[in-house]
């Protein structure tokens, strides 16, 4: 049905092209596509994703410890549609047999919809970038009680509660045992958010408390890493992952190796090593692995253990004629090594610009040999593991320390979206370099409502410390 669906509309004059995901992965293609067709009126290409930019997910842990403003890793999607339209819009389904998309919206204000609304989206070419969610691995006590690190909205909540809960120790100056627990911070996953988000979050705790909070101690003050195996930054290199282990260890994080978090509460977490061993926290950051959403999970298609649909090298999913799979949600198997490739912003982009292309070929009507294999090896590995200290590989070299992250600040400070975003975040950095942390909280009551601290609970739920 498909196949005759394609050769169907593909006698049609005007050619729609759609575009799931306002990633790393869906921007480059409809950048290239844009590009090609720009003047070109037979061609009609609308993108789709429910965030109405690109987030610069790279600097996501510098947003979450409040070194760089909350827009400035954010670029406008519209801002790259010079020919395109968008649409803001939750992808609800994606029917491959009949060639279309549905696609719901909300209507009215965003935190009390009056009311849904739907639309449907034919295609003769689709893009599926729909990026992957956190994995909780069927968790759900994990999932409720944890923060994640995902989202431009998560590293704002991470903030906000940070700055919260270093107030309330502030306030619990003769309840040591709960001001031992607000002062515990429990990150789980070694890779490069686990690194990134403990690194960034370790110097903005002691930092601020240096600076404000003078009745907090720091010998009160836990951050905590807890992973797997016992190696971090495994995707990076062996000996770099130690140096980060090192540095980390040297400002302050500690350790849990070869454990995994297996329950939590909204004051602890709870071990699977020797005894189980129970943290007293109010504050879990979940960085542990992601998955694709149910939707990409439970497509009619081929997929690989991690539910990830399974592309060929052109990144075409395989049996439906002109639809193309990438980024996060997409399993494309290296040639070189006959393994999946790793789900990176730098792959995602390479395969947005391998996916352009093979449309534009297939709209020329240009034959099987004249379409583009993605064959990418990696050119690098980097990592900020706090302030002034990260880890590299670049074309076969190892770096660690300051040039480590200079060159980290560099690479992604060009590879930023826009000249304005680029110079804001010089700004802030700049900012950084010379002033103290900034712990100003701004609560979002639609989205944090909880965090209001200020709001009296009935006398039942007092407990009350009387002052002397
Ligand atoms: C904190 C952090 C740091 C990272 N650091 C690095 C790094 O330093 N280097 C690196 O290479 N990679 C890094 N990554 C990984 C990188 O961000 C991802 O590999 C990359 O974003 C994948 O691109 P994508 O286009 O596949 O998906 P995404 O960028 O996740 O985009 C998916 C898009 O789909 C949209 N979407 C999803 N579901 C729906 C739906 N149902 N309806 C409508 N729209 C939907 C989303 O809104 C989003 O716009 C990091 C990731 C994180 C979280």
């Amino acid at each position: 049905m498909s196949q005759l669906k394609f050769e169907e509309d593909s006698l049609r004059s005007t050619k729609r092209i759609v575009i799931l995901g306002s990633g790393f992965a869906g921007i480059e293609v409809l950048k290239k596509l844009q590009k090609k067709f720009h003047s070109n009126k037979n061609i009609e290409i609308t993108l789709v994703s429910k965030d109405n930019f690109l987030l610069f997910t790279p600097m996501l842990p510098e947003v979450a410890s409040g070194m760089i403003e909350t827009r400035h890793i954010v670029t406008p999607v519209r801002s790259f549609c010079k020919k395109a339209k968008f649409y803001e819009a939750n992808v609800e389904s994606i029917d491959l047999d009949n060639r279309q998309v549905t696609l719901t919206h909300s209507i009215g204000r965003q935190s009390q919809p009056n009311d849904w609304r739907e639309h449907t989206l034919k295609y003769d070419y689709l893009v599926i970038a729909l990026g992957s969610e956190n994995n909780f691995f069927n968790m759900s006590d994990i999932q409720k009680h944890s923060f994640t690190m995902k989202s431009i909205g998560d590293a704002i909540i991470l903030r906000n509660h940070i700055i919260n809960i270093l107030e309330q120790a502030s306030l619990e100056e003769d309840n040591k045992e709960l001001r031992k627990s607000l002062l515990t911070f429990v990150v789980v996953g070694g890779g490069f958010n686990g690194v990134e988000t403990v690194g960034a979050l370790n110097d903005f705790i002691r930092e601020s408390i240096i600076c404000y909070y003078k009745n907090i101690y720091m010998t009160e003050v836990r951050v905590i890493l807890v992973h797997t195996t016992d190696k971090l930054l495994e995707q990076i290199d062996e000996p770099l992952g130690k140096f980060a282990l090192k540095k980390l260890k040297a400002s302050g994080v500690e350790f849990i190796m070869n454990s995994h978090v297996i329950d939590a509460t909204a004051n602890s977490v709870k071990l699977d090593n020797v005894n189980n061993a129970i943290i007293p926290c109010y504050t879990l950051i979940w960085t542990a692995g992601v998955t694709p959403s149910k939707l990409i999970a439970d497509l009619p298609c081929e997929h690989d253990k991690g539910h990830r649909i399974v592309a060929n090298n052109y990144l075409e999913v395989l049996g439906h004629n002109g639809v193309y799979v990438l980024g996060d949600c997409a399993c494309i198997t290296d040639p070189h090594t006959g393994k999946p490739y790793p789900p990176t912003a730098q792959h995602a982009i390479r395969q947005g610009k391998v996916a352009a292309k093979n449309i534009i070929s297939s709209i020329k009507g240009e034959g099987e040999n004249k379409k583009a294999k993605f064959d990418y090896k990696t050119k690098g590995m980097m990592a900020e593991i706090g302030k002034r200290a990260g880890v590299a590989t670049i074309l076969g070299f190892k770096l660690h320390g300051f040039v480590a992250w200079w060159l980290w600040r560099t690479y992604y400070l060009g590879n930023l979206p826009t000249i304005k975003k680029k110079l804001k975040v010089m700004g802030d950095w700049t900012s950084d370099l010379i002033s103290k942390p900034d712990v100003a909280m701004i609560k979002r009551p639609d989205i944090e409502s909880s965090f209001d601290n200020t709001q009296k609970p009935s006398t039942s739920n007092l407990k009350r410390t009387e002052s002397q």
